[in-house]
C-alpha cells in the first residue's frame, strides 16, 4: 500500500482522498475551507447530455460520471449513514420558440444511443410545462430528460469527508504547506492553484446563485431540474424554496461577497420564470469556479511525485465522483475506464 497526501478537500480532493483511502493506502488530506470554495456554492445539476459542449473528452468524463452517480450514492450513504440529497426528477431544458424545440430535441435525443441512463426524452409543450412545474412560467416548450439528477454539493462533501474518515483517511483542517507532503502529493486546490504555480495555468470565474423562497399556497416538491435559456437554471432545494444562477465573471479576486447588480439580475430572472409567484430571499451562494486551457479539466502528473486534478469548471460535481475512483484505480495500476493520457494534456 501507498502513502498519498492530498491539498484541498473540495468535491475533487475528497473524491480522491475517499476512494484512495477505501483502497487501502494511507492518506492525509489537508483542507482551509476557503469561502469561495465552489463545492460549497453549487446548483448540483447532474446533466451532461444536454450541454452543446464539444470537447469529446470533457464530454467522456462528466458522462461517465453522471452514470456513476447512483451506485455511487448508495454506498457512500450506506458506509455513512450521510444523506447526500441526491435526487433524479429529470431535467426541463426550456427553448425560446417551437423551431430551436425541435433542433433541441434531435440533439438532446440523439446522444441517447450511447447513454440508455438518460431515460425517457419527450418535448414538452407550452400548455403542459405547468403540470410539470407548477411556478415555473408557460411561455416557452421544453424537452424532458428522465435521467437528470442533483446533488446537494455540501452534503455530499460531508459524505465524502465522513466516507474518507470511516476508510482510515486522516483529514486535517489546515493549510498545507509543500514540505509537509508525504508520499506522493495530490493538488486539488480548486481556484487557488495560483499559488502552487503549476502548469496549466488554472484560472477561475466568480459565479454566484441566488437562493429563494416562493411564498404560495401551491406547494411543490420533487420538480425538475430547469435549464432555462442561455446560462440560466433553476434547481428546487426544497419545497416551495428555489435556487437561480448562475452569473460568470472571470477576476483575479478571491473575493465572495455577492455583488448587489448580480443579486437585482438574478432576482429579475426568478421573476421572469416565476411570474405568478411571490419571492422571498433566502440568500446569494458565490463559488470561484477553476478552469485550465481549453476550459478542459486536467488531471495527470506535473512533476515526478506531484499529481494535479483541476480545472473541473461547471461541471465538477458530475464529474468528480467517477474522476476520484478513476485517478485511485490509475495511481494503483489499474485498468481505468478514462484515459488519463486525455486529460494530462502538458
Ligand atoms: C455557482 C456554481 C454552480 C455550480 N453548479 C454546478 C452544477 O450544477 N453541476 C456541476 O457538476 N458542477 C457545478 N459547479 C462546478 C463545481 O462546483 C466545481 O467544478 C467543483 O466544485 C470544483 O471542485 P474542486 O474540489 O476542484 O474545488 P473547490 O470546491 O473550490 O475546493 C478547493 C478546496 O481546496 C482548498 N485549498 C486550496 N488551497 C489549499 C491549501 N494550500 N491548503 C489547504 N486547502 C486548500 C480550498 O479551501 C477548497 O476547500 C458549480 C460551481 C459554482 C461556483
Amino acid at each position: 500500500m501507498s502513502t498519498y497526501t492530498i491539498a484541498g478537500g473540495g468535491i475533487a480532493g475528497a473524491s480522491i482522498g475517499y476512494h484512495l483511502a477505501k483502497a487501502g493506502h494511507t492518506v492525509t488530506l489537508y483542507d482551509r475551507a476557503d469561502t469561495g470554495q465552489a463545492t460549497a456554492a453549487s446548483a448540483g445539476i447532474i446533466c451532461p447530455w444536454v450541454s452543446q459542449k464539444r470537447n469529446k473528452n470533457w464530454y467522456r468524463l462528466v458522462t461517465a460520471g453522471a452514470r456513476y452517480y447512483p451506485e455511487f450514492v448508495e454506498t457512500i450513504e450506506a458506509e455513512t449513514g450521510v444523506s447526500t440529497g441526491y435526487k433524479r426528477e429529470g431535467a426541463l431544458c426550456l427553448f425560446k420558440d417551437d423551431v430551436v424545440l425541435e433542433k433541441g430535441f434531435n440533439r438532446i435525443h440523439s446522444k441517447k444511443e450511447n447513454a440508455p441512463e438518460m431515460g425517457e426524452v419527450y418535448k414538452v409543450q407550452r400548455e403542459d410545462v405547468k403540470k410539470m412545474h407548477p411556478h415555473l412560467t408557460d411561455l416557452y416548450p421544453g424537452v424532458y430528460v428522465e435521467g437528470g439528477g442533483q446533488i446537494e454539493g455540501a452534503n455530499l462533501l460531508k459524505a465524502l469527508k465522513a466516507g474518507f474518515l470511516h476508510h482510515g483517511g486522516q483529514w486535517i483542517n489546515q493549510d498545507f504547506e509543500h514540505k509537509k507532503a508525504e508520499g506522493l502529493l495530490i493538488y486539488a486546490s480548486g481556484a487557488w492553484a495560483i499559488e502552487q504555480g503549476y502548469q496549466p495555468e488554472i484560472r477561475h470565474q466568480r459565479s454566484e446563485v441566488f437562493h429563494f423562497e416562493v411564498e404560495e399556497a401551491v406547494k411543490t416538491a420533487d420538480t425538475p431540474v430547469v435549464m432555462a435559456l442561455g446560462p440560466i437554471y433553476l434547481v428546487e432545494l426544497g419545497t416551495n424554496k428555489y435556487a437561480i444562477g448562475t452569473t460568470h465573471v472571470e477576476t483575479e479576486s478571491f473575493s465572495a461577497e455577492p455583488s448587489q447588480e448580480n443579486y437585482e439580475y438574478l432576482k429579475g430572472l426568478a421573476q421572469r420564470y416565476f411570474p405568478d409567484s411571490q419571492i422571498r430571499d433566502i440568500n446569494m451562494m458565490v463559488g470561484l469556479k477553476p478552469f485550465a486551457r481549453d476550459y478542459m479539466p486536467y488531471i495527470g502528473y506535473v512533476e515526478k511525485n506531484v499529481f494535479v486534478a483541476n480545472g473541473l469548471g461547471s461541471t465538477g460535481l458530475t464529474a468528480s465522483p467517477v474522476l476520484g475512483r478513476e485517478v485511485a484505480k490509475f495511481l494503483n495500476g489499474e485498468e481505468t475506464e478514462l484515459n488519463f493520457d486525455d486529460y494530462s494534456y502538458l
